[in-house]
């Protein structure tokens, strides 16, 4: 592929035609931050915090939607750039609830890492606050509304397997929330549990129920494993304490792997010191099963004489 030459923080470079600045950046270890980019997504340039200075631009330009062009000269940390990431933080921490002592996602949450970066507190601003609204109802996803940061990557990621598309955006301006189906409570919605949203969620609002209070990021550590229930393989990750295993994670949904709730309980039964018993929707409803039942292997069992 045809290559061209930019500039980025006083470096050159030459890198595929096709990059964008976010992309070209990477290539020389310059971690632009995002919150709505994910490789693996449709880019959409909606938080705005990749913005950088290119030499001759009247605006700052989104990193992550920018296609690179011949003899670019980017700055990714000039100081219009610093200063309007910073405001877009602060207007997401002016809405956001001042958690990280308690929160899960604390250690791994990007909202934190790129307050701390550039030195950005909770509620500079005064004004109406989202209200929080935990949705517990599904066993294996806990959804904490009020860390929210409308990046969208839940919705493009449960979007991109057929027959999912049950997160959406609902409402609009300040209401504007990630809606399931209609609305719904997890439980009542759609939703197959397949993790695919957890994996993406840059901040605590979107969290694997089964790891929660477990133990913090800084006590962990994981092993990459891949499922072997089907074809697609999908990965996996055990977070372990103390060298136990205490709870399997779903990873990055890449190359249309689609994760599944069966795939990722075979996973956790096989691996998982600490198992909790699954559960399976009934009727509609979560009620609490037998690993037979949640693995689908009743009829092989009982056919095997088990
Ligand atoms: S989501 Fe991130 S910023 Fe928000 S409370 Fe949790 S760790 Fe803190
Ligand atoms: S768990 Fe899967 S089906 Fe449910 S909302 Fe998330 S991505 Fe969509
Ligand atoms: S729930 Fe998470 S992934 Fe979805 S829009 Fe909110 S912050 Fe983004």
């Amino acid at each position: 592929m045809k290559t061209i030459s930019v500039t980025i923080n006083g470096k050159k470079l030459q890198v595929p035609e096709n990059y964008t600045i976010i992309e070209a950046a990477k290539e020389i270890g310059i971690d632009i931050p995002a919150l709505c980019y994910d490789p693996n997504l449709d880019k959409v340039g909606a938080c705005r915090i990749c913005v950088v200075e290119v030499e001759g631009a009247r605006n700052l330009m989104a990193a992550c939607t920018t296609p690179i062009t011949e003899g670019m000269v980017i700055s990714t940390e000039s100081k219009n750039a610093v200063e309007t990431r910073k405001e877009i933080l602060r207007l997401l921490l002016d809405n956001h609830p001042n958690d990280c002592l308690v929160c899960n996602k604390a250690g791994e949450c990007k909202l934190q890492e790129y307050a701390f970066k550039y030195d950005v507190k909770f509620r500079q601003h005064d004004g109406e606050r989202r209200q929080a609204k935990v949705d517990n109802t599904n066993p294996y996803i806990h959804r904490d509304d009020s860390k929210c940061v409308l990046c969208g990557k839940c919705v493009r990621t449960c979007n991109k397997v057929e027959d999912r598309k049950v997160l959406s955006f609902g409402e609009r301006g300040f209401e504007t929330h990630i809606v399931a189906d209609y609305d719904n409570l997890m439980a009542d919605s759609s939703c197959v549990s397949c993790a695919r949203c957890l994996a993406v969620c840059p901040v605590g609002a979107l969290m694997d129920a089964r790891t929660m209070g477990k133990a913090r990021v800084w006590e962990t550590t994981t092993e990459d494993v891949k499922c072997t229930v089907c074809e697609y393989g999908c990965d996996f990750e055990l977070l372990k304490k103390n060298g136990k295993v205490y709870a399997v994670r779903a990873k990055s949904p890449v190359e249309g792997r689609p994760l599944c709730l069966k795939g990722r309980l075979s996973v956790d039964l096989t691996y998982n010191e600490e198992v909790q018993v699954p559960y399976v929707k009934k009727d509609g409803k979560f009620v609490e099963a037998t690993w037979e039942e949640a693995l689908g292997l009743g009829k092989l069992l009982s056919k095997l004489g088990k």
